[in-house]
Formats: structure tokens, C-alpha cells, sequence
């Protein structure tokens, strides 16, 4: 028998995020959650979806759990209690989302100690996201120290990109300095999505170029020529780009001056300003996206402004990508608003006949969890909704590493 389990874990500042996969038919067979975890209100949610566990169901543990090793160690008693457990001989590796390769890593990897270390080294560019990457290591090795643990990077599908589009037009040699560089995000899905719409066309990736628009909570687009990524808008860090659930995306470096100089703010607060209070939840008040277009509809103007600058900015890439890329054979939607919101999508694309878009809209008004075409028979470039599944990505990657 060969191991083919592999365990995803996304471990983020309080919460690990886990799903238990089989790589031989690519089946889930445990997902997870712990939230909240260093506080008295933690929360496990466990499902089964295979073995005698199943038929149960979703199960919930409530109450304190104190660090990323109690969760853990909480999440392998679950999966022991469906008889998933992690010392089981058939799970081959865990893969791990880390947020930040920086350039060194471009590819998955498995972890030592000389790369847990290079992760480590890479906290000042992520401060927010590698810790918590760090510790979910950690963590894994100590209760698994036999099988590989790979490391898979949200920034690796975007080291393609060109020098001139990864380089921010400032002094050279305090750039290098400080490592200050266009690295891009949510890469695992922009990779998978983007993959999985040449497949939708019928075509290898190397021949489709396509323009990926992740629109979740945090939100990025991208241009992958040939299935290699050329551009993406995310930057240093998630910031820059498009207008996010909390985040400001593109804006004037000078406003940051402005904020310190005459608003008297320090950098702590400012970055705060920028990430957490701005974007929807700045324009409107609401950052869930449901909440923001339900209120809209309503006749509420700050959810309607909020709405068209989403949209505006939106709309701003898919040109600017389009310049990039030449020949456009795809826009694709993914992420919790691109795969849901016919309305978005619509918005979106509406008034780009020029650029070759234009939508089907009994096609775009489905819902459904498969991927699909969403453009009207004429349109010159195909417009799609692709699911996005970073977690299946991360098992893929990580399992070919291990088995080749
Ligand atoms: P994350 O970046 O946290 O992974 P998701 O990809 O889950 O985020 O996307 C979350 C966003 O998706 C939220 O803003 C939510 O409002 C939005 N969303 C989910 N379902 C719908 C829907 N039916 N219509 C509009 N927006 C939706």
C-alpha cells in the first residue's frame, strides 16, 4: 500500500483552516476549522466525509484553545475518532499554505530546518501571515516527524512575472536592500484557476491567455500568458490592486505621508487604516459583499458608491490586462464573490464589447459549483466561472513532490 492522505493545513494568526485528502481519486475526506484559538471562545468545527464518522456529520467543540499545538493536537484527535488519524501509514504529507516565499522560493518545497529557518527570515515581508505559517510548521513536525511536510507558497506562481513588471520604479539599490518588489498573492489559485479554464476551453494552458479575478475577502487579478503569470496586482504585500473587503488596494504612496504628517497617525495605526477598516467596509461600513449589494439594492448610496468603485477598479485591470496579454482568450471569475455574484460579474463586464466581452446573462444568473461559460455565443473572449480550490491544489502539488 502506498500513502496517498495528504493533510492541507492554512494556518492563519488564529485559526487553522485543515482538509484531509486522498490523492488517488482526489476525495475530501475531512475538512476543518478551529477559530479563535488563544482566546475562551475557541471553536473546532470537524466534518467527516468518509468512514463510520460520516453519517454524523458536523461536529462542534466549543471552549478555550490555547495555541496553534493544543489546535492541532484537538484536530488530530477528531480525525483519530473517525479513524483518519494522522499517524495512519497511509498519509503521505502534510502541505502547508505559506503566504510569503519571497524569491527564493518558487516552487513547493519541503521543509528542513535551513528552509524553516528561510521562512522565518521572510517575517518582516509578511508579518501579518508567515508567523502563524511558522508555528503550523512547527507544530506538524512535532506531531509527524517521519513524513515530508511541504511548504507551498501563495506568492510562487507569480516569480514569473517579468523584471519590469515585478519592479517598483524606485531606487534600485534600496529596493534590493530591503527586498521591496511586486511578489503577488493568492497565487495556488490563480495557478488552479487559470489551469482549469484552458481545460474548460478545451485547450492546453500553454495556449489560452487568460486574465484570473480573485474576488474573495481579499481580491487579485492577473495576467498568465501561456499558462505563466505576467502581471498580477497584488504587490509587496496584499495591499495594492483592486478594491478588497477591508483592504484600500491602489492608492496615492503620498496619502500615507499625508496621514502621518497632517493627521498626526503612526505606522501601526496607518497600516491598520489601510488593511483593516478600508476598502467596502471603508466606503460603506459592511465588507461582506452580500450585505454591501443587499443594501445597494435598497437604494443605500454609500453601498452603491462602494459597489461602483469595486466595480470601476475592477474594470480598470481587466483593460490594463488586456494591453498586457495582447490576445485575451479568458476572463475568469473565482473567490466567494467572482463564483457567486452574478451581479459583479455583470458589472463588471458590462460596457467592454470593444475588449471582445459580453455575457450570456441566463448563463451568468446559474448558480452552480462547477465551472462554466458565462459569455454570450458572439463574444470574441470566452468569460468564465471557476470555483476556486486552493486547498486541492496545495494537496496536488505537495503529493507530486513527494511521490516523484
Ligand atoms: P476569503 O478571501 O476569506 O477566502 P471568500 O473567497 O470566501 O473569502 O469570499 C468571501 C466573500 O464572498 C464575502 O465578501 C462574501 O460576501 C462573498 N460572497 C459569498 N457568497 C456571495 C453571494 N451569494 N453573493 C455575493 N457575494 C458573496
Amino acid at each position: 500500500m502506498t500513502a496517498s492522505r495528504v493533510l492541507v493545513l492554512n494556518s492563519g494568526s488564529s485559526s487553522v483552516k485543515y482538509q484531509l485528502l486522498d490523492m488517488t481519486d482526489r476525495s475530501r475526506l475531512a475538512v476543518g476549522l478551529v477559530e479563535r484559538i488563544g482566546e475562551e471562545t475557541s471553536k473546532l468545527a470537524h466534518e467527516p466525509l468518509t468512514g463510520p464518522g460520516a453519517a454524523g456529520g458536523r461536529r462542534e467543540r466549543l471552549g478555550p484553545i490555547a495555541d496553534h499545538g493544543a489546535a492541532l493536537r484537538a484536530v488530530a484527535a477528531e480525525l483519530a475518532a473517525d479513524g483518519l488519524g494522522l499517524d495512519s501509514p497511509e498519509l503521505a504529507a502534510v502541505g502547508h499554505r505559506v503566504v510569503h516565499g519571497g524569491t527564493r522560493f518558487t516552487q513547493p518545497t519541503v521543509i528542513d530546518d535551513e528552509v524553516l529557518a528561510e521562512i522565518r527570515s521572510l517575517i518582516p515581508l509578511a508579518p501579518l501571515h508567515n508567523p502563524a505559517n511558522v508555528t503550523g510548521i512547527e507544530v506538524a513536525r512535532s506531531l509527524r516527524a517521519d513524513i515530508p511536510q511541504v511548504a507551498v507558497f501563495d506568492t510562487a506562481f507569480h516569480s514569473t512575472m517579468p523584471e519590469y513588471a515585478a519592479r517598483y520604479a524606485i531606487d534600485a539599490a534600496t529596493a534590493d536592500k530591503y527586498s521591496i518588489r511586486r511578489y503577488g498573492f493568492h497565487g495556488t489559485s490563480h495557478a488552479y484557476v487559470s489551469r482549469a479554464t484552458a481545460a474548460l476551453l478545451g485547450k492546453a494552458p500553454s495556449d489560452v491567455n487568460v486574465i484570473v479575478l480573485h474576488l474573495g475577502n481579499g481580491a487579485s487579478a492577473s495576467a498568465v500568458r501561456g499558462g505563466v503569470c505576467v502581471e498580477t496586482s497584488m504587490g509587496m504585500t496584499p495591499l495594492e490592486g483592486l478594491v478588497m473587503g477591508t483592504r484600500s488596494g491602489d492608492l496615492d504612496p503620498a496619502v500615507v505621508f499625508h496621514l502621518a504628517r497632517v493627521g498626526g497617525l503612526s505606522v501601526d495605526e496607518i497600516d491598520s487604516l489601510l488593511n483593516k477598516k478600508s476598502g467596502l467596509l471603508g466606503l460603506c461600513g459592511d465588507n461582506d459583499m452580500r450585505e454591501v449589494q443587499r443594501r445597494a439594492e435598497e437604494g443605500d448610496s454609500s453601498a452603491q458608491l462602494a459597489l461602483a468603485s469595486y466595480v470601476h477598479r475592477l474594470k480598470k485591470y481587466v483593460g490594463a490586462y488586456s494591453a498586457v496579454l495582447g490576445r485575451v482568450d479568458a476572463v475568469v471569475f473565482t473567490a466567494g464573490v467572482g463564483e457567486n455574484s452574478s451581479w459583479i460579474r455583470e458589472a463588471a463586464v458590462e460596457g467592454l464589447e470593444e475588449l471582445g466581452l459580453a455575457l450570456d446573462p441566463e448563463a451568468n444568473a446559474v448558480r452552480s459549483r462547477e465551472p462554466r461559460l458565462v459569455s454570450a455565443e458572439y463574444a470574441r473572449v470566452a468569460v468564465a466561472v471557476v470555483p476556486t480550490d486552493e486547498e486541492l491544489e496545495i494537496a496536488t502539488q505537495a503529493y507530486a513532490l513527494v511521490t516523484r
